[in-house]
């Protein structure tokens, strides 16, 4: 097999080679069955086996509290944004949201279509390039719920610390940063996440809800009613069956690489050498965003000029670098390490960014 590219691409993003090459194992004979995971009905016991183990997998990686359920459920983190202000914004009530970026900015929007919105806190004014200081924050009357993007992928800024917010239940996008680190799920109400950054390939969004979260919207079309997905364990119609067996694959992996502590500890190794390449360049590399801001996930940089980052592309591609381009709505250069990016590769582009720096300084 020819070489695994050095991939920092956004998502869909790296997958642990362990995982692909265990899926590839199986692939067309799951469990001598005869059948690919892909050809089996979600109804029999084989799958619903994996099915089942994916969500208890996630809920044990998370510490196992009680009264929180996994769903299923197709369309992406992108529709999770309609979803939440469709089931939870009641009649005289006003979602909440903290502006951090471009993702909590796509949030926000699918929730004005849906009803009364309110800007808790935003650091729109900086550009994003800071994250809005939570303390100074100020939820609305009958908020229904706040909404955080843990993680702005686009820019790369992450927030280290979540904000107490009593009685408003807390919804946070985790879609780029879910499983990178410890956190504690009970000041949640509900995490979600669109798979295919460090969960698993795209196609499905986990979503870890408090159960008592979850009322009969009746009034609702069925596929966008959390009841449904609750009520019928994530199989009232077909589900994402090979993602969901994807996902279960790559939980197993987090297991094996010492569960969330263990792969935080490899996450800012990877990324503390990136930044410190960064840092240590005198200033022919600049990082976007403020250092207290930081990701561990998206790593994003610019050069002298947008001529000078054109070539670090194109070198970079010619050198096996896939994905180093920044978000098209912001330029500049973008490293995305999640999870499964391996540290050879963290430690490979540091090598080509010294190179660079010297070929180009
Ligand atoms: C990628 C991403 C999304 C969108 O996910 P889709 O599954 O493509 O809808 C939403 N939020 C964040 C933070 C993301 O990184």
């Amino acid at each position: 097999m020819s070489k695994r590219a050095y991939n920092f691409n956004a998502g869909p993003a790296a997958l642990p080679l362990e995982v692909l090459e265990r899926a590839q194992a199986e692939f067309v004979n799951y469990g001598n069955t005869g059948m690919s995971i892909m050809e089996m009905s979600h109804r029999g016991p084989v799958y619903e086996a994996v099915h089942n183990e994916a969500q208890e997998r996630l809920l044990s990686l998370l510490g196992s509290p009680s009264g929180y359920k996994v769903l299923f459920i197709q369309g992406g983190a992108s529709t999770q944004f309609a979803m939440i202000p469709m089931n939870f914004l009641g009649q005289g009530q006003t979602a909440n949201y903290v502006m951090s970026g471009s993702w909590a900015d796509k949030a926000i929007k699918e929730a004005k279509l849906i009803g009364e919105t309110h800007e808790a806190a935003s650091s729109k004014e900086s550009k994003y390039m800071s994250l809005p200081d939570l303390k100074d924050m100020k939820l609305s009357d009958h908020a229904a719920y706040l909404h955080l993007t843990s993680n702005e992928t686009i820019e790369g800024t992450q927030f280290k610390e979540f904000p107490d917010t009593g009685s408003v239940p807390l919804i946070c996008d985790m879609s780029s940063d879910i499983l990178s680190r410890p956190f504690d799920l009970n000041q949640f109400a509900m995490v979600y996440a669109g798979a295919q950054k460090n969960l698993g390939p795209s196609g499905v969004a986990v979503v870890i809800v408090r159960e008592d979260m979850i009322t009969d919207s009746k009034h609702l079309p069925t596929m966008l009613r959390y009841q449904t997905y609750l009520a019928n364990n994530s199989l009232y119609n077909t589900p994402p069956s090979f993602g969901i067996y994807m996902i279960n694959e790559v939980l197993k992996w987090i297991e094996e690489k010492g569960g969330l502590q263990g792969v935080q500890a490899m996450n800012r190794k990877k990324a503390g050498l990136i930044y410190d390449a960064i840092d240590h360049s005198d200033g022919f590399y600049r990082g976007c965003v403020n250092a207290e801001a930081r990701s561990d996930m998206n790593i994003t940089f610019r050069l002298a000029n947008e001529e000078l980052e054109k070539q670090f592309v194109k070198e970079s591609e010619q050198a096996g670098f896939v994905g180093l381009k920044g978000h098209r709505s912001v330029g500049g250069l973008r490293a995305s390490v999640y999870n499964a990016v391996p540290y050879e590769s963290a430690q490979a582009l540091v090598e080509f960014m010294q190179q660079f720096k010297s070929n180009h300084s």
